[in-house]
C-alpha cells in the first residue's frame, strides 16, 4: 500500500510528489498521459511562482525565454512594466512539467502511466480504481476536469461563471510579452514570445464562450496562429473545501486560479507546498484547510477585483495607462514584493480621484 497516490503529474502533482518522497513517504504518481507531454498553457512563470519553486530547490526549471518587460495595451492606451532579472519566465509545459516530475523520481516518487476512473474512500484508505491501486491518503491533481474531485464529492464540476474558456496556439515570433486587454468580451488576449515562436491566444469568463470564440477569428487572423486549441481554467473552488477524509486537491483539480488572469501555475506549486506541510500535522485535512487560509483570502479579493474591473474594463485600464504607479505596483503583486491586499488597498483609495481626474481631462 502507498502512503500517498497523486493523481496527475503537472505542476500540482509534480510538486507534490517531490516534497512528500523528500519527507520520507512512499509515494505513487500516476497520469493518464505519457511523458514528456503537451498542455495548453501559455507558460508564464511569474517571479513570484519562481520564488516559490526556488524555495523548494526547483529552480532550475527549462526556460524558453526570460522577459523583464511587458506590455499592458489596449483601447487605444499602453502601459510598460519592468522587472529585472525578469518578470515572467516563459517554459514549454511539455519540458516544464517532465523537468518537474523526473525531479519527483529522482527523491523516490514511483511514475506510472494510468487513467484513474474514480477514488473510493475507505475507513483505513482510499481505493484508486481504474489502476487498482491502494493508498492511505490521495491527492487529485489530475487538472481542470478533475474525477477525483467529482468522485469524492469535493467538486461538482464548474459552470460557466467559474470557468474561464480560452484558445490558444503557435504564432511566429514577437519582441514583447503582451497582453491586450481589448482583445476578448471579460478577458484578454496574449502574446507570450518563447525562443522561436510565441504562445498567443484570447480568454474570458465562458459565459462569454460564443463572443469569444468570434474574437479568436479576429484575433488568429491578425497574429497567425497555428495548432489551434480550446481549453478551461476553473476559478470556482475559492470558498469550498479543498480536503475531505484521506483525499486533499491541489491545483486546477481546486478550482483555485487567478480570475483576473487565469494564472494557475502559482496557486499550483504554492498549495503543493502547502500540503506537505500539512502532512508534518496528525490531522493533515485540517492542517492543510488552515494553511490555505491566505491563498484563499488572496482569491476572494482578486474575485471581488475581478467583478469589479473586468465588466467595465475600457474605463479601468483608462486609469491604469494614465496613473502607471498603478500598474507598477500591480506588478509587484506578480513579482511576490506585495500582497495583493496591500495593492487593493492602496489603489481602491487613488481610484474615485483617478476617475475624477480622467473624467476632468476628458471635457476639458
Ligand atoms: C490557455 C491557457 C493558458 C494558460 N496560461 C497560463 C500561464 O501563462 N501561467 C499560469 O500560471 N497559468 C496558466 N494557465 C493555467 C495553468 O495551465 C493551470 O493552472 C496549471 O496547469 C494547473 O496545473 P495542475 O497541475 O493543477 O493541472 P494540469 O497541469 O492540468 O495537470 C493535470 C494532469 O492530470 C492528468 N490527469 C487528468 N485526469 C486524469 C486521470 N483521470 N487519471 C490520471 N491522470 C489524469 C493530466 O494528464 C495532466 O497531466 C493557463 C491555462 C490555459 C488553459
Amino acid at each position: 500500500m502507498w502512503d500517498v497516490a497523486v493523481v496527475g503529474a503537472g505542476p500540482a502533482g509534480s510538486v507534490s510528489a517531490y516534497l512528500l518522497s523528500k519527507k520520507g513517504f512512499k509515494v505513487l504518481l500516476l497520469d493518464r498521459q505519457s511523458f514528456p507531454r503537451d498542455k495548453p498553457c501559455g507558460g508564464g512563470i511569474t517571479f513570484r511562482t519562481h520564488k516559490v519553486l526556488r524555495e523548494v530547490g526547483l529552480e532550475d526549471y527549462p526556460v524558453e525565454r526570460p522577459h523583464s518587460e511587458v506590455l499592458i495595451k489596449g483601447f487605444g492606451f499602453e502601459v510598460r512594466v519592468e522587472h529585472r532579472p525578469f518578470a515572467i519566465n516563459l517554459v514549454k509545459r511539455e519540458s516544464f512539467d517532465h523537468f518537474l516530475m523526473e525531479r519527483a523520481v529522482e527523491e523516490g516518487t514511483t511514475f506510472k502511466r494510468g487513467n484513474v476512473t474514480a477514488v473510493k474512500s475507505e475507513p483505513e484508505g482510499v481505493k484508486l480504481l481504474g489502476v487498482n491501486e491502494y493508498a492511505s491518503y490521495v491527492v487529485g491533481a489530475d487538472g481542470a476536469n478533475s474525477l477525483v474531485a467529482r468522485s469524492s464529492g469535493l467538486r461538482n464540476g464548474w459552470g460557466k461563471e467559474e470557468t474561464i474558456y480560452a484558445l490558444e496556439g503557435s504564432a511566429p515570433l514577437s519582441e514583447v510579452l503582451t497582453f491586450i486587454v481589448d482583445a476578448a468580451p471579460m478577458g484578454y488576449g496574449w502574446i507570450f514570445p518563447r525562443a522561436s515562436d510565441s504562445n498567443a491566444g484570447v480568454g474570458g469568463l465562458a459565459t462569454k464562450a460564443v463572443e469569444i470564440k468570434r474574437a479568436f477569428q479576429e484575433f488568429s487572423k491578425r497574429h497567425g496562429i497555428r495548432d489551434v486549441k480550446a481549453a478551461i481554467i476553473p476559478i470556482g473552488g475559492i470558498d469550498l473545501p479543498s480536503s475531505a477524509h484521506r483525499i486533499f486537491l491541489v491545483g486546477d483539480s481546486a478550482g483555485m486560479v487567478d480570475p483576473l488572469t487565469g494564472e494557475g501555475i502559482y496557486y499550483a506549486v504554492k498549495e503543493a507546498t502547502l500540503l506537505s506541510k500539512a502532512f508534518e500535522a496528525d490531522d493533515p485535512v485540517s492542517r492543510y484547510e488552515e494553511l490555505l487560509l491566505e491563498v484563499r483570502e488572496e482569491l476572494r479579493l482578486k474575485r471581488k477585483a475581478f467583478r469589479i474591473i473586468v465588466p467595465r474594463i475600457g474605463f479601468f485600464f483608462k486609469i491604469f495607462a494614465a496613473y502607471p504607479e498603478i500598474a507598477r505596483r500591480y506588478m509587484l503583486t506578480s513579482i511576490g514584493e506585495i500582497p495583493f491586499k496591500d495593492f487593493w488597498g492602496w489603489a481602491v483609495k487613488r481610484i474615485p480621484r483617478a476617475s475624477f481626474s480622467l473624467l476632468f481631462h476628458r471635457f476639458k
